[in-house]
């Protein structure tokens, strides 16, 4: 069981205090690499949710000041650094990934509290410079009320973060329920909110049933935005159930990025930038690359170049000194990936890199290690192509100029990243103007960032998380005409 001095308590947090499931009912959170159980929490319900909403809605009837806000979130991200190669390790234990990117990851969550609480200013009341209809004029940003924030498995602290720290700086009180793989990132972090003296209500933790949960949240009156992260799917569900509510949602959901690689682009960087892009979390983040379209008279030395990078990576337990890759989440993760390789084999795919048969499947739902593949000669009606496969395989296909590139990049549902390599920067720009993602990487795989928006084009959702668009994201504008 897991020993750690950010988690006094395994259980969820209501009111102001930690709490156990009424039912008396556990969830066993287990290590995807070892099997190991680190620990048992409450597997909460409607009655827990529907108190916690309570807990938050009697909070917000007393607003703090920004100020106070402000002081909030600087000593939240202040102890999240402190704590920083704590929380990493809590994140590898529960989610797999390699003990550098949990501590990357904690640093990563911690900003978004550092960056909010700098930009507090931008909810000041701010007076309309003409008098209209001989009335003075001032905009208001006012908290919307309880957030409910529903979160994945992947980066079990960020992804609450982004949402947390934008929440609290705008006022609103809140109601989190992270994904039942990896509650104790989440519970890690509520010790850390405790001691940094958050107010009873303001902020509540609730573990356990995702369709229970999530009922009360959408059809709760005093819940007023629903804050999701995770798959399209669940996404729609979600809007199916809050609509006859009326809530306001923001969707963090699915992606299917594409990575162009033109033939003027350095082939090095552009395969260094691709392997730090592809492999983070073992290729199960939404904006790891899913597709990679090269122009054909560079495919075979840039495919070489992947391939000899990919053949070096080491998999195994994130704690071990030397990993690049943990497992998979768990025995589905590692089905869905096995099976999309499968599946572009039989349909013409060509293996590069990549165990065949590949690692075991495994056993049980831990154990789900899978061998870093690279498959060339990949086309359109592959699965590989067409959804999201969350797994470490990068399948390369090519394109014949500009504007093929542009074609097969947008030929999919998803919105959310994309990634293009070249030398030419009137070609960049013309190309990114027309890609449809909310995020594009021109020379660089890197992924988002506290200071900017991020979000998705088409079905990948919409609202925005980072930047003053996702602090707006929770405030509700009030116009008010003085007369
Ligand atoms: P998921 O199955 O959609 O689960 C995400 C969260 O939703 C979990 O807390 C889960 O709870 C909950 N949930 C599951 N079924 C639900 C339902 N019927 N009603 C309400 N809540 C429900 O996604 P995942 O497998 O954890 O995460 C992977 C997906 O997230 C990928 O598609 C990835 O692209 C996407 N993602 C998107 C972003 C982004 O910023 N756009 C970032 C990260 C991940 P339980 O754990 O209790 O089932």
């Amino acid at each position: 069981m897991i020993q750690s001095p950010l988690l006094p308590h395994t259980a969820g947090y209501i009111a102001g205090r930690w709490t156990g499931a009424q039912s008396g009912k556990t969830l066993a959170v287990i290590n995807p690499a070892t099997g190991e159980k680190l620990a048992d929490v409450p597997s909460m319900g409607a009655a827990e949710t529907t108190q916690a909403v309570e807990a938050a809605a009697g909070a917000f009837a007393d607003p703090p000041a920004i100020e106070l806000r402000r002081a909030w979130l600087k000593a939240i991200g202040a102890r999240m650094l402190e704590h920083k190669r704590e929380l990493g390790r809590i994140i590898t234990l529960e989610q797999g990934k390699p003990l550098a990117e949990g501590v990357t990851e904690a640093e990563y969550a911690a900003g978004f509290f550092a960056y909010f609480a700098d930009q507090l200013h931008h909810l000041e009341a701010q007076v309309l410079p003409q008098m209209i209809r001989n009335c003075r004029w001032t905009v208001h940003h006012r908290p919307a009320g309880v957030a409910a924030t529903i979160t994945p498995w992947n980066f079990p602290l960020a992804m609450m973060a982004k949402k947390i720290a934008p929440a609290l700086g705008a006022g609103c009180t809140i109601v989190t329920k992270p994904a039942s793989q990896t509650p104790l990132s989440a519970i890690a972090f509520w010790t850390i909110a405790e001691a940094v003296g958050v107010p009873a209500g303001r902020m509540n933790l609730i573990i356990g049933s995702a369709g229970p949960v999530s009922d009360v949240l959408c059809s709760h009156p005093a819940v007023r935005i629903i804050s999701f992260t995770g798959s399209t799917e669940v996404g729609s569900i979600l809007m199916n159930k809050a609509a006859p509510h009326i809530k306001r949602l923001a969707l963090e959901l699915g992606g299917n990025a594409p990575f162009l690689v033109f033939d003027d682009a350095s082939i090095d960087a552009a395969a260094d930038g691709l392997l730090a892009n592809k492999f983070r979390a073992a290729g199960q983040t939404c904006v790891c690359t899913n597709r990679v379209y090269v122009q054909q008279s560079i495919a075979a030395t840039f495919t070489d170049a992947v391939a000899e990078r990919v053949r070096k990576l080491k998999v195994g337990n994130g704690l071990e000194e030397g990993i690049h890759l943990g497992p998979l989440i768990d025995r589905d993760g590692w089905d869905k990936v096995h099976a999309h390789v499968t599946d572009a084999i039989e349909r013409g795919a060509r293996r590069i890199v990549g165990d065949d048969p590949p690692r075991p499947r495994p056993r049980s739902d831990w154990g789900a290690f899978y061998s870093p593949t690279v498959l060339a000669n990949v086309t359109p009606d592959m699965r590989v192509c067409r959804e999201e496969t969350f797994g470490p395989v990068v399948a390369i296909s090519t394109f014949t100029d500009e504007a093929d590139a542009v074609r097969q990049a947008n030929s999919t549902q998803y919105g959310l990243a994309a990634y293009l390599y070249t030398a030419d920067r009137a070609r960049a720009e013309r190309v990114t103007a027309q890609l449809q993602f909310g995020h594009v990487g021109v020379n660089t795989g890197t992924g988002p960032t506290s200071e900017a928006p991020f979000g998705g084009f088409k079905q990948s959702g919409f609202g925005r998380e980072g930047g003053i668009e996702g602090l707006l994201e929770f405030c509700e504008p009030q116009a008010v005409a003085m007369g």
